[in-house]
């Protein structure tokens, strides 16, 4: 089983699902959490290559130098995680967005446009953040957050895997769009396995 960022599994096929799912279990066992420091959020946005090595060397003495406030953005980026679960969450039960969940997700992205700066990507130009003060690390998901919901028109509605005690949220990528599992090799095992012995015991 996972225990921090650095080995958990990486299926929600965004960065900001990923985040949601960096709890191991969100039906009725809850945990264990799997972001519990700076450290481990920072390790995150590594993981998902979306930070240049130097920018999270920056960051991480900055977080070594300012522990407080590296735990007071711990804090935020919690809220905005519980945030983004339950927004998705409604979204795969059909309900519509919860109003709270979605002024503090606008707010974090607010605060991040505000700090974008325009940088050379390959061919052309992109809003990027300059990563150079620990909050952006929450902002950045949020406002990747927010492209999801903007996005939504345009892509799969975000789904919960169907797991026990899972939890977890994914985008389905894949080509015929059956995915049920956050993934085959540990939920959609354990429900194969779950099914076979239920019809054993039905013989
Ligand atoms: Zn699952």
């Amino acid at each position: 089983m996972a225990t921090s960022t650095a080995d958990m599994r990486l299926s929600g096929g965004h960065p900001a699902l990923d985040l949601a799912n960096t709890v191991d279990s969100r039906r009725g066992r809850w945990g264990p959490d799997l972001l519990r420091s700076f450290e481990d959020l920072l390790v995150l946005v590594e993981r998902l290559d979306l930070i240049d090595q130097q920018a999270a060397s920056h960051l991480r003495r900055q977080a070594e130098n300012d522990p407080q406030k590296a735990a007071a953005v711990l804090e935020d980026a919690l809220a905005l995680r519980e945030s983004i679960y339950r927004l998705f969450r409604s979204e795969d039960a059909g309900e519509s967005y919860p109003v709270a969940d979605l002024s503090l997700v606008e707010d974090r992205a607010r605060r991040g446009r505000a700090h974008q700066v325009l940088a050379a990507t390959g061919a052309g130009y992109s809003w990027t953040l300059p990563f150079d003060d620990l909050s952006q690390l929450t902002q950045f998901f949020a406002i990747k957050a927010v492209e999801l919901l903007i996005g939504r028109d345009r892509r799969r509605s975000v789904r919960e895997c169907k797991g026990d005690n899972c939890g977890w949220l994914f985008i389905d990528h894949s080509k015929s769009g059956r995915r049920m599992w956050c993934s085959d090799a540990s939920c959609g095992s354990h429900a194969r396995i779950k099914r076979f012995r239920s019809r054993m015991k039905g013989v």
